[in-house]
């Protein structure tokens, strides 16, 4: 038997996304499953997180409407905040 999912995509993309630490200064290239990207009801509560692969450090920066478009778009998980009902 033959299974085999032609919908599935098994292709694996990598999508790498340029990001930078404000605490160690490091610049690095992050996977999309290595980025959470939080959208609330306004532009103040959106944003999105990594954890820097240099220090450690927690990292939170807004991310506008671009940023929100490439991250989602590059498949990244995307938490709402706000409920839609
Ligand atoms: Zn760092």
């Amino acid at each position: 038997m033959s299974v085999r999912s032609g919908r599935m995509d098994t292709v694996t993309r990598a999508v790498l996304f340029r990001a930078a630490c404000p605490d160690c200064r490091g610049r690095f290239e992050l996977a999309s499953d290595a980025i959470r990207l939080a959208i609330g009801a306004t532009d103040r509560t959106t944003f999105y997180s990594f954890t820097c692969p240099d220090c450690g450090t927690a990292v939170r920066k807004p991310a506008g409407e671009r940023i929100v478009a490439l991250l989602t778009g590059g498949g990244v998980r995307t938490l709402r905040l706000y409920s839609t009902v």
